[in-house]
């Protein structure tokens, strides 16, 4: 008997954001591997699964990579099927290619689930369209943090034109405003940092570019957290909260 790996996005955070075909996935599992961005509570659709933490937060020492690509491998050879838990969309800063890729490789059935990833959930969470006509053509999603500490091309980002949704960036505000300023965006630019999005613990907080330090460090914003950087962030401010739908 062959097992099976699904890469399942678990979605930002409230369970009711999970797919229907992430719940059918859990359902038949064997083995679940659970990141530690991802809600317990989904927990509740796969009761009778092996339920494995490889979170790389919360205190612990990092799951090498290494080690949990390995463990799927084993449960997969032993004809377990096996579903990987991911915060937001397996493949938005989350690996999914690179796993699936090399489960792939070593002849594993192995099927991406797609998330609602964290990003984007937080803007809608607050009323914020990223693409709000006649305000802004279109979204870029980056990460403040890289595997190498390359520098993103800020003066790109800046000019651009697009919102910029920005991931990890709460240890990186101060290089985001001052890369920002300096490819030319507007000091006044506003930006919403939203902090554990779709989670009763949700927080949201409205400043400038210039003044997000600042405001973050009063606000005590805290990870996991979104950034929000454009016209859009303003203009949502009289919108109907979607979480309250
Ligand atoms: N694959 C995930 C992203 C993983 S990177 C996705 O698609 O959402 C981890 C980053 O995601 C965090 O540093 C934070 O910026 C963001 N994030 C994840 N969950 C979040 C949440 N509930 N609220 C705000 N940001 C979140």
């Amino acid at each position: 008997m062959s097992g099976k790996v699904w890469l399942i996005g678990a979605g930002p955070g409230d369970p009711e954001l999970l797919t229907l075909k992430a719940v059918r996935a859990m359902a038949q599992a064997d083995v679940v591997l659970i990141d530690d961005l991802v809600n317990p509570a989904v927990l509740e659709h796969c009761p009778s699964a092996r339920v494995i933490s490889v979170g790389k937060r919360g205190g612990c020492r990092s799951t090498p990579q290494d080690f949990i690509h390995r463990l799927m491998l084993r449960y997969a050879r032993q004809g377990r099927r096996v579903a990987r838990l991911k915060g937001g969309d397996p493949c938005i800063f989350g690996r999914g290619g690179e796993e699936a890729d090399w489960l792939t490789a070593r002849g594993i059935d192995c099927e991406l689930v797609n998330g609602i990833t964290a990003g984007l959930a937080a803007a809608t969470q607050c009323g914020i369209s990223v693409t709000l006509r006649g305000i802004s053509r279109g979204v870029t999603l980056v990460t403040a943090h890289t595997q190498d500490d390359s520098p993103l091309n800020w003066r790109g980002l800046a000019e651009g034109g697009t919102t910029l949704v920005v991931y990890m960036g709460v240890a990186k505000l101060a290089e985001i405003r001052d890369g920002l300023l300096d490819g030319g965006m507007a000091a006044g630019t506003p930006v919403a940092m939203i902090e554990s999005a779709s989670l009763p613990t949700q927080r949201e907080y409205r400043s400038q570019l210039a003044s997000m330090l600042d405001d973050a460090q009063r606000f005590a914003l805290k990870s996991p957290a979104i950034l929000v950087i454009g016209e859009v962030a303003a203009a949502a401010q009289q919108a109907i909260l979607a979480r309250t739908a």
